[in-house]
């Protein structure tokens, strides 16, 4: 069975589990989504929509954050871990996005990855699930099942993010990487299994004995 063999079925099995998928994190516009992700960086997603459920309904656009000043945007977000690095970068990404994109959000990985606190996956997720547009966001679930589904040597997540969209239809790469994110929670979980038990893995590598070396992201 070669790669694309066994991607599409990776594919089939997880619409089977997932035929629809909800995105975690809550978000009222497009900016508010950049900001959760910008704080789930070594953070659960569940956690973020704690914090900001009560932060959103009063505010939700570059100019609140920019009124409210760094200081208390440290202050909203104190349950979040890295909390001092990230309301700075809220603070200024917000002054940018008021002085120089008339407060709207760019639409492009260049202009996004400029921003301050705004990485490529942060970028790719905001592309992906605030404008539609096709991305692979690869955060260490993915960089980890990609790697015992034998689909990348997980060299680095640039290179599992190269492999994958070879791998796999644009139009199933922004539905993809919620569902492995989902697979990875539930069933493939860090320390759990190494690449025995399962049908994805049973089925994708009948004869493997051992389990998968992961290296991290
Ligand atoms: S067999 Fe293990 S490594 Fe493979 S998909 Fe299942 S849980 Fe993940």
């Amino acid at each position: 069975m070669n790669k694309i063999e066994k991607a599409e079925i990776i594919n089939k099995i997880l619409n089977q589990i997932y035929p629809k998928i909800k995105v975690p994190l809550k978000s009222r516009n497009v900016f508010t989504l950049l900001i959760s992700v910008l704080l789930s960086a070594q953070c659960t997603d569940v956690n973020v929509n704690n914090v900001t459920k009560n932060i959103y309904p009063k505010f939700n656009q570059p100019k609140h954050f920019v009124k409210l000043g760094r200081k208390k945007i440290e202050r909203l977000i104190k349950k979040i871990g890295i909390f001092r690095v990230k309301a700075k970068s809220i603070y200024n990404l917000s002054r940018i996005l008021v002085n120089d994109y008339n407060s709207r959000v760019p639409k492009t990985f260049e202009e996004l990855e400029k921003l301050p606190g705004v990485g490529h996956k942060t970028a790719s997720v905001v592309m992906s699930q605030g404008f539609g547009y096709p991305a692979f966001a690869i955060d260490t679930h993915i960089h980890r099942l990609a790697q015992r589904w034998g689909l990348t040597n997980g060299k680095s997540v640039i290179q599992t993010e190269k492999d994958l969209k070879n791998l796999f239809p644009k139009k199933s790469w922004n539905k993809l990487h919620l569902q492995i994110i989902y697979y990875g929670r539930e069933y493939c979980k860090a320390r759990d299994c190494y690449g025995l038990t399962c049908k994805i893995c049973t089925t994708c590598y009948p004869k493997r004995k051992k389990p998968v070396i992961t290296k991290k992201a």
